[in-house]
């Protein structure tokens, strides 16, 4: 943090799910796209210390990065659109600011006072949000954005918190940003204004004033509606902004940025900085507009219902579609429907497949039939995590002929080909205690990885317990299984993949939380190439040909 570093709080209000975290992230892309050093945060109200005990059904994906945070999935969000990788420190949630005080309480640490909400919670929100800003250099805007919906009781001490920053930290040095709906009744064939009358009314009683509001609407906002918000709101009309729905995520910066939005938050913090550089951004977005083709992909997975659980697996395969001139329609597989209906009826016609990460023995059977479908069919395959640990019980069984399982599902399986790790045995706690975050990763030499990512150390991110069981690698690679990616000192298995298969490949890691949009991951890439190829060959025959060649 430096004297100059600025601070914007992005706060939500009417309704959940109106995108805060695409506003954050587009914020802080035209901002670094400005030339600007800039970081980002979530604050979460919840009690949870981290989402990673939470069920992907309430929460959605976990996103992990690089030092091993289980984190909100806004936070894939924010690495996607500015391509930083965030940290721990990204993340904070009631629990984690609770935890802290409630443990320095009992250290002594307020030896004699009464420890309260105001200002010992408030304080260690602050403090964390100031030391956001250090340890990365000289943080030019930290954006802060607060989850929940305002007036909900858990996120009063964040909004205190903040309010009482921004009298710290004076005049032209942070800005509020307030999110609202401004939705169009179709009876009345009105836009309405109330709800974010009321919403801005709300943040004011507690002591916020609004800089800037972002009117999402599905209906361009005219003149008048933004005069009248303006006035009632106490915001000036430039820093109205509308944000109508888009086709594309990618999109939202490019619209705001027309409605001025980056030029009204350098203006108000008084930041010199240049008009952003737009135009690779708008090349991408151009390209995701218009497909020259379409590829099907299938995801094979539990939580297939909500797509947010597989959120960065979903980007990936955007940015592998762009790069690739095509668009990747996703078909989710529900892994219970292949064990009920049959492989063949789910995942006909199908040019790749993917398996992505889980826990739980739900819908195991169903994997493992899709794997060997792929496997059999030499359809493009990717098995990311569990996906991996799929791949190799259905090689064990139809290749080696064992009876094999993961000690996951089945702790008295014949053959526990994965296993659990030796450090996760003894522990008892169930919170962030996997194997998280980032590890170097050998490739081997002229395998399809080391082809693919064209190096031959790298670095992935990590989360799970399970790991290929080191007894069983000896039959597996003797029966034709490559482990073409290891830990450096040989003793895990990162990576698996087959000689014999135009593209069958699966990791230990999760691929996708690297993905950027104008750099996908070569793991996708390869899978959409290869899927390309497949569905552009007239028959399999022919496909199997052509990717020897
Ligand atoms: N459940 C498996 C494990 O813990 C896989 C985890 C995952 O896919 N993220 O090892």
């Amino acid at each position: 943090m430096t004297e100059k570093t600025k601070f914007v709080f992005i706060t939500g209000g009417v309704v959940s799910s109106l995108g805060k975290g695409i506003a954050a992230s587009s914020l802080g892309f035209l901002l670094k796209q400005r030339g600007l050093k800039i970081i980002l945060q979530k604050y979460d109200p919840y009690l949870n210390v981290d989402p990673g005990t939470m069920s992907p059904f309430q929460h959605g994906e976990v996103f992990v990065t690089d030092d091993g945070a289980e984190t909100d999935l806004d936070l894939g969000h924010y690495e996607r659109f500015t391509d930083i990788n965030l940290s721990q420190r990204s993340n904070v949630t009631t629990g984690q600011v609770y935890e802290a005080v409630i443990n320095r309480e009992r250290e002594g640490g307020y030896l004699g006072g009464t420890v309260q909400v105001i200002p010992h919670i408030t304080d260690e929100i602050k403090g964390r949000i100031l030391k956001g800003a250090k340890g990365n250099g000289d943080v030019d805007v930290v954006i802060t954005e607060i989850g929940g919906t305002s007036g909900d009781i858990e996120g009063l001490p964040f909004l205190e918190a903040v309010r009482q920053l921004q009298f710290e930290l004076g005049e032209g040095n942070s800005l509020y940003i307030h999110l609202t709906l401004v939705p169009y009744i179709a009876a009345a064939r009105e836009i309405k204004t109330k709800p974010t009358q009321h919403s801005v009314k709300g943040l004011r009683e507690i002591g916020i004033q609004p800089d800037l509001l972002l009117c999402r609407s599905e209906r361009p906002l005219s003149d008048e509606i933004k005069n009248k918000i303006s006035l009632f709101c106490n915001v000036e009309k430039e820093a109205v902004i509308e944000a109508l729905d888009s086709d594309s995520i990618y999109e939202v910066p490019l619209n705001l940025h027309k409605e001025g939005f980056d030029e009204i938050v350098v203006k108000k913090l008084r930041l010199e900085c240049e008009p952003p550089m737009l135009d690779n951004w708008k090349e991408m977005t151009r390209k995701i507009r218009s497909p020259r083709s379409h590829v099907r992909i299938a995801i094979c997975g539990k939580y297939v219902h909500l797509v947010d659980a597989y959120k960065s697996i979903v980007e990936s395969f955007t940015h592998a579609g762009v790069a690739n001139d095509v668009k990747v329609d996703i078909q989710w597989v529900n892994a219970e429907d292949v064990e009920e209906e049959g492989v063949e009826s789910c995942l006909r016609g199908i040019s790749g497949i993917l398996i992505p990460g889980g826990f739980g023995e739900r819908g195991i059977e169903g994997k493992i039939a899709a794997v060997r479908y792929a496997r059999e069919n030499n359809i493009p395959f990717l098995g990311i995590c569990l996906g991996l640990q799929c791949a190799v019980i259905e090689y064990a069984r139809s290749v080696c002929g064992l009876k094999a399982g993961s000690s996951e599902f089945d702790p008295d399986v014949e053959a526990p080909v994965i296993d659990l790790m030796l450090q996760q045995r003894n522990l008892k706690k169930m919170g962030g205690n996997m194997r998280l975050g980032s590890y170097p990763c050998r490739l081997k030499e002229g395998s399809l990885a080391e082809r693919l990512y064209g190096i031959e150390e790298i670095d992935e991110r990590h989360r799970h317990r399970w790991e290929v069981n080191n007894e069983y690698r000896e039959i597996l690679k003797e029966n034709g299984l490559v482990f073409s990616g290891l830990s450096p000192e040989g003793d895990l298995v990162e990576m698996v993949e087959l000689d014999s298969h135009p593209y069958f490949i699966a990791s230990q890691f999760h691929p996708e939380f690297k993905s950027r949009p104008q750099k996908p991951h070569p793991l996708f890439d390869g899978l959409v190439k290869a899927a390309i190829q497949l569905s552009n060959a007239s028959t399999k025959q022919d496909f199997q040909e052509t990717s020897r060649k």
